[in-house]
């Protein structure tokens, strides 16, 4: 069935429609790294889950050498490993308000030390 790229539910509560999205950020503590799953969404729920998942990022806490990027929106492909994902760099674009610096918007335990 081409018109579905994965089998996978929309992980939003009440949800019922396949996933399309992955929203995800790499992690890494300086020796491995890995992409590191919030939400796998469909079209019609990425823009809160891509909201929540940048919320969840800037409030996490990590361990010295650990780091976490801003999480980015990856299209979901049957069969795909992490790593051969496609980032949807226009999309996430779109669903970052233009007037909102994330750096200013709260305090970000995640950077520096
Ligand atoms: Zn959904």
């Amino acid at each position: 069935m081409p018109m579905r790229p994965y089998d996978v539910k929309c992980t939003r509560p009440g949800c019922e429609q396949l996933a399309q999205f992955k929203i995800a950020a790499r992690w890494s503590d300086g020796i491995t790294q890995e992409l590191k799953t919030y939400a796998l969404c469909c079209g019609d729920c990425v823009a809160e889950l891509f909201r929540q998942a940048r919320a969840k990022q800037a409030a996490c806490r990590l361990a010295s050498g650990e780091q976490l990027d801003v999480p980015g929106i990856f299209e979901l492909r049957r069969g795909q490993r992490d790593a051969q994902l496609s980032r949807c760099l226009e999309l996430e674009q779109l669903l970052t308000p233009a007037n909102t610096d994330l750096n200013d918007e709260v305090e970000f335990p995640c950077n520096g030390s």
